[in-house]
């Protein structure tokens, strides 16, 4: 039996499709060995969001290269897609896929097995118009199943690579989202998150009025659900119906991620964010007043060509303003191709990572701020993973809590929230079950 391994960059998305592709293979007969040990095909599924993304992509089709100088290295994902000579140029590389195609990748492999030379199926991503369906023939190794609903983006933003890497909008149809649904649910998984590119967005290529709030109904529908979780989502598409199911239904979590990006409208308007600081400020008031205690968490870009020291002290004002809880402060990374790279005023390096320094201090406060509101309650908590008998899960708003009490990873308990604990709280067992 041929052994494969797999290694995911990136996003949730990446970690979906890398699940996908584990089935693939499982069905026709490899066995999944972990990516330290020597096998016979390495799947490497790239990301190129930043700089440091392609860099990584590199070193891992390297590093595979010299665990076994005689495997089948064949890269996929957002790097390949955009850069397939740059991946081939690397040696070694036998299978060059981009983000379209992979249900063909065991087929590929074995044509690489079989024959010399680099097998190159990177299609023109742009000229796609239905969304890959692949069936999860495997189940996941994790507690929390993310499932891929949605593909592609046409929103542009001036600094993003996805766009050119992804294509267009393509949403996958309600009923593959609910026969995957239940099959996740019959394998015992609590809680589901919904992703895709650019979710929001959801059903758009339909032209039949269908959205993300019938993709939600849908998996709310089944038996055997804890809880259901959006991935990240633009604020401005957040419709009054999916706020209202996320306010009324008690399976759908009360956490958002609604990425602001930045704090200032100049830059919100040079990086083609459609929306500015009132618009945006006018939104979450909205679902807080909706949705007493929501968790939203947010990213920010930090050090955008043009951003000034004033303009970043205004950002951050801001942000201090909305009590986020939980912040993901990133560095800007000029993308070649897309329009900010070619931008004037780019920002020093250590200007950058000045401002990344003094946002993450503000970031931590306010998750500080936030766990402590939470102390003395009891909260529903699926736990995740276990280290050294410390084990930790995720509440509702997405609070991690740490527990050295006796449990069971994958299952929900009611847990009473003692105290701060690493980057959340630590908590004791109230109820099983
Ligand atoms: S919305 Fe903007 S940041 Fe998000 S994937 Fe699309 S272009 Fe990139």
């Amino acid at each position: 039996m041929s052994r494969v391994a797999f290694i995911t960059l990136g996003c949730k998305v990446n970690q979906y499709e890398t699940e996908t592709m584990e089935g693939l293979f499982k069905k026709s007969g490899y066995e999944i060995v972990p990516h330290t040990e020597a096998a016979d095909v390495y799947i490497i599924n790239t990301c190129s969001v930043t700089s440091f993304g392609d860099k990584k992509s590199r070193q891992l089709i390297r590093r595979m290269r010299r665990l076994n100088p005689k495997s089948i290295i064949a890269v996929t994902g957002c790097y390949s897609q955009v850069a397939p000579e740059q991946v081939k140029a690397i040696d070694g590389v036998r299978v060059v896929i981009g983000t379209k195609g992979r249900k063909n990748i065991v087929e590929y492999v074995q044509q690489a097995m079989a024959e010399d030379g680099i097998i190159d199926r990177v299609e023109d991503v742009m000229k796609a118009r239905e969304f890959e369906d692949i069936p999860l023939y495997e189940m996941p190794a994790r507690t929390r199943a993310f499932l891929k609903i949605q593909e592609g983006c046409t929103n542009f933003c001036s600094y993003c690579i996805i766009p050119y890497t992804r294509g267009p909008i393509r949403s996958r149809r309600l009923e593959s989202i609910r026969a995957e649904a239940k099959k996740l649910l019959d394998n015992g998984f609590k809680e589901i998150v919904l992703t895709g590119i650019h979710l929001g967005a959801y059903g758009r290529d339909f032209g039949d009025g269908t959205s993300l709030y019938d993709a939600a109904r849908t998996v709310l529908e089944l038996p055997g659900l804890r809880r259901l979780r959006l991935g990240s989502l633009e604020s401005i598409e957040l419709s009054p119906e999916l706020l209202e199911l996320i306010r009324t239904h008690p399976k759908f979590s009360h956490h958002l991620h609604l990425p602001l990006q930045v704090g200032s409208d100049e830059i919100l308007r040079r990086m083609n964010r459609h929306y500015n600081r009132d618009e945006f400020t006018g939104l979450i008031k909205n679902v807080r007043d909706k949705i007493p205690g929501v968790a939203i968490s947010t990213d920010v870009i930090v050090g955008f060509p043009g951003e000034t020291e004033e303009l970043f002290t205004q950002s951050l004002e801001y942000i201090r303003s909305l009590n986020f809880s939980r912040i993901h402060v990133f560095p800007y990374s000029p993308r070649t191709g897309t329009p900010a790279a070619a931008m004037k005023d780019q920002v020093s390096e250590p200007d950058k990572k000045d401002r990344v320094h003094r946002l993450q201090l503000v970031a931590d406060k306010m998750a500080e701020d936030f766990h402590r509101t939470y102390l003395g309650t009891v909260q529903d908590v699926l736990f995740e993973t276990n280290t050294e008998g410390i084990t930790d899960g995720l509440t509702d708003t997405y609070i991690r809590v740490y527990t050295d009490d006796e449990v069971v990873t994958g299952e929900i308990y009611k847990v009473h929230l003692e105290k701060l604990y690493k980057d959340g709280v630590y908590g004791k067992i109230y109820e099983r079950g």
